[in-house]
């Protein structure tokens, strides 16, 4: 049994302009010990994926499955969800800074997530909050276990964060985007911290982000993610070295690359995400894509493509693969 099973999940919001379908039918599973990625851009759906597996969506409208452990937490009733949330599956968010109470000291806001799913006397939960800033990092716990959030610098909230997310044992973490607001050193340094975590603990991991090369760091398989949908799938080896949906190939050539010829642009995907109000029809893509635009095919703006097998483990939602001319 997987750790964490999703199964035909989507998460739809009612707006004064109409349904936002904000996500549209995801499939992923993760394994203890694997991390997997999921990247895309703003609005692709990542992130309210993760919100709705962590049951965080009170006034969207969730479907589908999401199974934790072989309990079901989609339609479950709230303590259920509550009890999980936190001791067994924990969140790492993007901006620390704002994550973490300004008024309360960091080994207070540790202490009262533990003592929230473990119960036990302040004493004991300032103790394992030293506990669990000396595992990620933090210099001279049992001191800065005092200090409030705006006392340590951008890199030492990160991983007071990640103190935060395994005070409880988690068995599943989701971080998402966790390194954003970082630099790159330290950002190094928090994805080294997160996988020798994983490591010593056997840890679930989800990697949000719209990020590639944090995905080539961490991840063992990887979801990309365009309009609320899955684009393609694949472990992160072959992603990385045979991309097939044109989105993801777009993504690879955005990044920058050290052999490039002086004065040699930057390339980006041209135009912008699409509006999950008023999505075009059939492939999300196609007013984007390279290929649609060399030659318009029909297939493009018909159905609305979903994933299917095209490899080994490889999963890809271009209407076009496989399709010979
Ligand atoms: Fe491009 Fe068509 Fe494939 Fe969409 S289905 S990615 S528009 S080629």
């Amino acid at each position: 049994m997987s750790l964490l099973e999703v199964t035909g999940l989507e998460v739809e919001f009612k707006t004064a302009e109409g349904v936002v379908k904000a996500v549209k039918g995801i499939d992923f599973t993760v394994e203890r010990g694997q991390t997997l990625g999921i990247v895309g851009e703003s609005g692709s759906g990542k992130s309210v994926t993760s919100l709705a597996v962590m049951g965080l969506h009170r006034s969207a409208k969730v479907t589908g499955s999401v199974r934790f452990d072989g309990t079901e937490l989609i339609g479950a009733p709230a303590e259920t969800v509550r009890k999980l949330r936190g001791r067994r599956i924990a969140m790492v968010f993007q901006d620390a800074l704002t994550s973490l109470h300004p008024y309360f000291t960091i080994g207070d806001q540790i202490a009262e997530a533990y003592r929230e799913h473990h119960g036990g006397s302040r004493k004991a939960a300032l103790a394992r909050a030293v506990e669990v800033l000396g595992d990620v990092g933090i210099p001279e716990p049992a001191r800065r276990v005092h200090e409030h959030p705006h006392q340590f610098s951008g890199g030492m909230r990160q991983r007071a964060m990640i103190a935060l997310a395994l005070s409880c044992e988690p068995d599943l973490i989701i971080a998402d985007e966790p390194t954003t607001a970082l630099d790159v050193t330290v950002q190094a340094q928090v994805l080294e911290l997160l996988k020798k975590l994983q490591q010593d603990r056997g840890l679930g991991i989800i990697m949000i982000t719209h990020d590639l090369g944090v995905i080539a760091r961490v991840a063992d398989e990887v979801l990309v993610m365009y309009g609320g949908s899955a684009a393609e799938q694949a472990p992160a080896d072959t992603l990385f070295s045979t991309p097939r949906h044109p989105y993801t190939r777009g993504l690879l050539d955005s990044l920058p690359r050290l052999d490039a010829e002086d004065g040699e642009a930057l390339r980006s995907i041209p135009g912008s995400p699409p509006s999950l109000l008023n999505p075009p029809p059939g492939c999300a893509f196609h007013p984007r894509c390279p290929v649609y635009a060399a030659d318009p095919n029909p297939l493009c703006t018909g159905e609305r493509p979903l994933l299917k097998l095209v490899a080994d483990g490889h999963k890809n939602a271009c209407q076009l693969d496989g399709v010979t001319a």
